[in-house]
């Protein structure tokens, strides 16, 4: 867990108060092209608006048409976190005015939404908590404003390519009482979007965008708060701080005396605190009608059939089967199923290596495979180098037979890390295989005892870590091959036998 900030506990104010925070998630889901009209939703990088047609730029007298995929990930969402999905959903007019939205609407799903009544259960510190999802429903995106100077003026852009970028939705009943479960929720979420293939759900660059509403109550009330809408979080931990902040500031007011209003704030990354944005438009400010453009949306038996089968092992299930079919611990479970390569990489040479040990695999794919990947030492600088499956099981298997000791494994695995190189090969080459001939092994011993007196005087007049000296002189003597754990049980039976 990262660090709470200091307002998260020990606050003599969260003594008193608790806080009541629901979360708004917004995704950009994963389309070929936009939501309501064909342009390419290939717009990272792209000229500014480059990807616009008269729909997506609300030109009078176009007809928008539904993507089927952004409806479908929306309802894989839906059965992904168990809610009800409507089986006729219908679309909305959201009207407001700025100037990233041309049409002066927008096309959303406010009193039938794709899916609702679902919930969310995921790990924090204190134990499993569950958040109720209260909907998710599918949107489109706005342009996007980029405030800038020119010719030494001060000047808007506007940029419409992000404009009808399918967005889903997704928010929560006001269940979530610590910063750390917001953030929690929010990671859980972000998984599951990437593991259904909904969405990449970055933060940094708005593909996954985190709203949190927050109230604080004293302790022992029922009635909430005034709920102040905080947004521009642009990671994990940012969300976590946010919150923090967010409750620690309406504590001192009310102590202060002061009444919470509402209002959206911004997170100020810099300065760690969040600050007033905009007082919050009321509800019905929108006019939200039917969206007389578009037919009812029906969501027939067969097609929820068929998304439903199609969904993939959702996180949840794999965390309990690899604790209950493997023996992992919650850990390395966890760690495994946030990371889709290392799982693949675990699941893989499971499959290509018939008895390979688990919780050692485990141990080889979280530790050494991990930190490679990341661009650890030793990976050639972040080179993301490609392991197979089935090498990696028969190195955990050499390993575990103890035909190869642990630190030359690294290096075998290192190797082939690198250069792809078969385990066997690498071994043979580097001379790695581990020596576990007794016979092999004593002689070993014997020329290092012969040729360290000094030591051996010293264990026996009862430096007992002097054995440890002893077994580097062998490890050295036999180029690492030797197996370490023989070797130290060897020595100290001639040790303690032979005076
Ligand atoms: P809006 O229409 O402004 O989006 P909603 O009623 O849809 O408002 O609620 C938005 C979010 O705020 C939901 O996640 C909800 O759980 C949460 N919420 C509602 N009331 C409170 C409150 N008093 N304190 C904290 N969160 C709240
Ligand atoms: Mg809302
Ligand atoms: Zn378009």
């Amino acid at each position: 867990m990262t660090a709470a900030p200091a307002a998260a506990g020990k606050s003599a104010a969260l003594e008193r108060y608790e806080a009541v925070i629901g979360i708004e998630i917004h995704c950009q889901l994963k389309t070929v092209s936009k939501m309501f009209c064909g342009c390419s939703t290939e717009i990272d990088g792209a000229a500014p608006n480059s990807h616009c047609c008269p729909v997506c730029l609300g030109l009078p007298g176009v007809l928008p048409t539904i993507n089927r995929t952004a409806v479908e990930w929306v309802l894989a969402t839906g059965f992904a976190i168990e809610a009800t999905v409507a089986p006729t959903t219908r679309w909305d007019r959201k009207n407001y005015f700025y100037p990233d939205l041309p049409k002066g609407y927008q096309i959303s799903q406010y009193q039938l939404p794709l899916a609702a009544n679902g919930r969310l259960t995921f790990d924090t510190s204190e134990g499993p908590f569950t958040v109720r999802v209260r909907r998710a429903h599918l949107e489109e995106d706005t342009g996007r404003l980029i405030h800038d100077e020119l010719g030494g003026r001060r000047v808007s852009l506007i940029d419409f390519n992000r404009s009808g970028m399918p967005l889903m939705e997704i928010v929560t009943e006001p269940d979530i009482r610590t910063a750390e479960q917001a953030r929690r929720y929010a990671e859980e979420l972000r998984l599951l979007m990437r593991t259904i293939g909904a969405s990449d759900a970055e933060m940094e660059n708005g593909q996954m965008r985190v709203e949190a509403n927050v109230s604080i109550r004293p302790r022992g009330q029922e009635s909430f708060g005034t709920r102040v809408e905080v947004k521009n979080m642009n990671s994990m931990r940012a969300v976590e701080r946010a919150i923090a902040y967010e409750i620690e500031r309406q504590a001192v007011a009310v102590d202060a005396g002061e009444t919470i209003h509402m209002e959206t704030r911004g997170w100020d990354e810099a300065r760690q605190s969040t600050y007033h944005m905009r007082p919050k438009e009321e509800e019905n400010d929108y006019r939200y009608f039917p969206e007389p453009d578009l037919p009812p949306l029906l969501t027939s038996p067969e097609w929820l059939a068929g998304i439903k089968a199609r969904l993939p092992e959702l996180p949840s299930v794999r965390r309990v089967r690899y604790r209950e079919a493997f023996g992992l611990s919650a850990y390395d479970a966890d760690v495994l199923v946030n990371d889709a390569a290392a799982a693949a990489l675990f699941e893989g040479a499971l499959a290509a290596g018939a008895g390979v040990p688990a919780k050692l695999l485990a141990n080889w794919v979280t530790g050494e495979y991990m930190r490679l990947a990341k661009g650890g030492e030793g990976s050639g600088g972040g080179a993301a180098g490609r392991v197979d499956a089935a090498e990696l099981a028969a190195l955990v298997k050499l390993v575990a037979g103890g035909a190869i000791s642990g630190t030359n494994a690294k290096e075998v695995f290192g190797e082939h890390f690198a250069s792809g190189a078969g385990v066997a090969s690498i071994v043979k080459a580097r001379g790695f295989r581990q020596i576990s001939d007794a016979g092999a092994l004593g002689a070993a011993i014997d020329q290092v005892l012969a040729a360290n007196p000094a030591a051996v005087a010293d264990y026996r007049a009862g430096k007992a870590a002097a054995v440890g000296f002893l077994v580097g002189q062998v490890m050295k003597a036999t180029r690492g091959q030797a197996n370490a754990g023989m070797v130290q049980t060897a020595l100290r039976e001639r040790l303690d036998k032979a005076e």
